[in-house]
């Protein structure tokens, strides 16, 4: 069994920019592969997407008729992506995208055989195309990651909690599966604002956010809907589960030491619990989620209720 390659270099792009555009290579490998050609071609088809994933699938595409490559694995630990295209193989050849203003993060190639010297020259030209589009995808997934997210606590937002909620409900309706929605709202959230300060409210918001995603074992489907209510959907949950995870976050936020600075606060959340039953959409949901809230803030809060 071949042992397998391990090659890591770190390219600059900005300083090996014109080695690159002019490879190194014999007249006659230029013949027979023509680069630069490719290279031209390659970045054109890299440019109709800002799909980081389909970027890379085009870009492992476009390098094979110049490498014969199994697949290739990217990773790019600050924005927490892992993608693999393709599949891994024996041999690998890695590389850290670095220009002078950013790092773009890592890429590796599989394949079966050895890598030879000119295999990593066509890679390191065909590499060269990769990192404009590659920058501008990370770039628009960064402004759409933002668009999602609520600034304060970090949870998906309103618009992110339409989205999630669309597609759960379909997936509910297609597959017949339990889905449940909880509606969470802050009791007397105003009062602690108006006594230790909006930054304390803010605090709490953080805190009860963060420990919701960290009961939940999700934060994808946790969400701000506005002011002091979080929204937490539970696919393949039924009335019954939903309830027992809303009395679990009740309990956990009821116990909770939040820690604003030199004080001390407590507090108590009230939850609205309800489960897609046939024809209902978001709207209808909503509504019994909100009813249930009404109940229980009428009573005093500090209670999951289920309609
Ligand atoms: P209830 O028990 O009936 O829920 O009453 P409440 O005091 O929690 O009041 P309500 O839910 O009606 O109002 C929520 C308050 O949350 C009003 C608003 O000042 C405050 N709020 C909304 N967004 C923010 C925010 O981003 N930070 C802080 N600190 N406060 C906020
Ligand atoms: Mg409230």
């Amino acid at each position: 069994m071949a042992t397998p390659l391990q090659t890591s270099n770190t390219i600059d792009f900005n300083s090996a920019r014109i080695s690159l555009t002019k490879p190194q290579i014999t007249p006659n490998e230029v013949a027979r592969e023509n680069y630069s050609e490719r290279r031209y071609r390659m970045a054109a088809s890299l440019q109709t997407t800002l799909d980081i994933e389909q970027l890379l699938h085009l870009f492992l595409a476009d390098l094979k008729p110049s490498v014969e490559l199994d697949g290739l694995q990217y990773i790019n630990e600050t924005q927490q992506l892992q993608i693999v295209s393709g599949r891994k193989a024996s041999h690998s050849c890695g590389y850290r995208l670095i220009t002078a203003n950013d790092h773009l993060g890592e890429i590796v190639f599989y394949r079966n055989t050895r890598f030879s010297d000119q295999n990593l020259q066509a890679i390191e030209v065909m590499l060269s195309a990769l990192i404009c589009p590659l920058r501008n995808a990370l770039t628009y997934r960064d402004a759409l990651m933002a668009s999602l997210t609520d600034p304060l606590t970090g949870a998906g937002n309103r618009i992110a909690m339409d989205h999630a909620l669309e597609r759960e409900l379909n997936l509910a309706r297609r597959f017949k599966q339990p889905m449940s929605l909880l509606v969470l709202d802050i009791d007397k959230f105003k009062v602690i604002n108006d006594t230790l300060g909006h930054s304390a409210g803010d605090a709490v918001l953080r805190q009860i956010v963060s420990a919701v995603v960290r009961i939940n074992r999700n934060t994808d489907l946790t969400f701000r809907y506005g002011g002091d209510e979080l929204v937490v959907l539970l696919n393949r949950t039924n009335a019954e589960g939903a309830l027992v995870i809303a009395e679990r976050l009740r309990k956990a936020i009821e116990s909770m030491e939040i820690i604003v600075g030199e004080e001390s606060i407590t507090t108590t959340v009230s939850i609205g619990v309800t489960s897609f039953v046939n024809q209902d959409t978001a709207e209808s949901m909503f509504n019994r989620a909100d009813k249930a809230l009404y109940l229980i803030k009428s009573a005093g809060g500090n209670k999951a209720i289920g309609l």
